[in-house]
């Protein structure tokens, strides 16, 4: 269901910033907006055709929002075009946007924990925002995405998953599921181990959940191996 930009961690260069896209026609959703995405956006040449541009955000780690501004800028100077910026905190995503010197005029932004967008292409598309543990440093959010008929959960940088959506996966009202994993596994992990992955969801629920962000300490055999599926690059 959604394209990935790059699929690696922080730390991960090879895989690149893990953010995704979907696209129609002219229309174009992408989902965070780290340091390697707009380098990867333009590599695609995915901006240039696209009319309206809905960048949802997760967090401000860097590896979610780093080449935010690049996209912004180019947007409004280049391709004349203004960006639809979805985030929770208004007041934040401001401040932060500010402090890089993307003025208000630049963008569009659309805030609060439930969000209805009207598109021409997608026509109505939805994000409900849910609070998920990260860091205790930022606030971090997860979403459900309803899209073209799907319900797509994606997690953004979180260390758990909530009771509330774990039921969702098991009552088949989530389409596909996309989970932040990790190999490494320690106390106060910022991100959800592939250890607890396992004991989170069972067997049957697996083949709708893809890993995402991933680090260098955890094999692609072994995901696929236990019945996950993995985010692949798009190419
Ligand atoms: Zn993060
Ligand atoms: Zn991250």
């Amino acid at each position: 269901m959604l394209n990935f930009l790059g699929t690696g961690s922080a730390f991960n260069t090879e895989l690149g910033n893990n953010s995704a896209f979907v696209k129609k026609e002219t229309s174009l959703i992408l989902i965070d907006c780290g340091g390697t995405v707009f380098h990867r956006l333009q590599q695609l040449k995915l901006l240039e055709v696209i009319k309206n541009l809905y960048i949802i955000i997760t967090h401000m780690h860097p590896d979610h929002v780093g080449s935010l501004g690049d996209v912004i800028f180019y947007n409004h100077y280049i391709l004349k075009n203004k960006v639809n910026l979805i985030y929770p905190n208004k007041e934040h995503m401001e401040q932060f946007l500010l402090s890089i010197g993307v003025r208000g005029e630049m963008y569009r932004l659309i805030s609060g924990a439930e969000i209805e967008v009207e598109d021409e292409q997608f026509r109505k598309f939805s994000i409900e925002y849910g609070p998920v543990s990260h860091t205790d440093t930022i606030e971090a959010y997860s979403f459900m995405l309803q899209l073209e008929g799907k319900i797509i959960y994606y997690s953004g940088d979180s260390n758990n998953i909530s009771l509330q959506v774990l039921n969702k996966l098991e009552q088949g009202e989530i389409d596909s599921f996309y989970q932040d994993t990790c190999g490494l596994d320690y106390e106060a992990n910022p991100h959800l181990s592939f250890n607890t992955l396992k004991q989170l969801i069972g067997k049957p629920y697996r083949e709708k959940v893809y890993c995402m962000h991933l680090d260098q300490h955890l094999q692609k055999e072994e995901i696929l191996k236990e019945g996950f599926n993995i985010a692949e690059v798009y190419k």
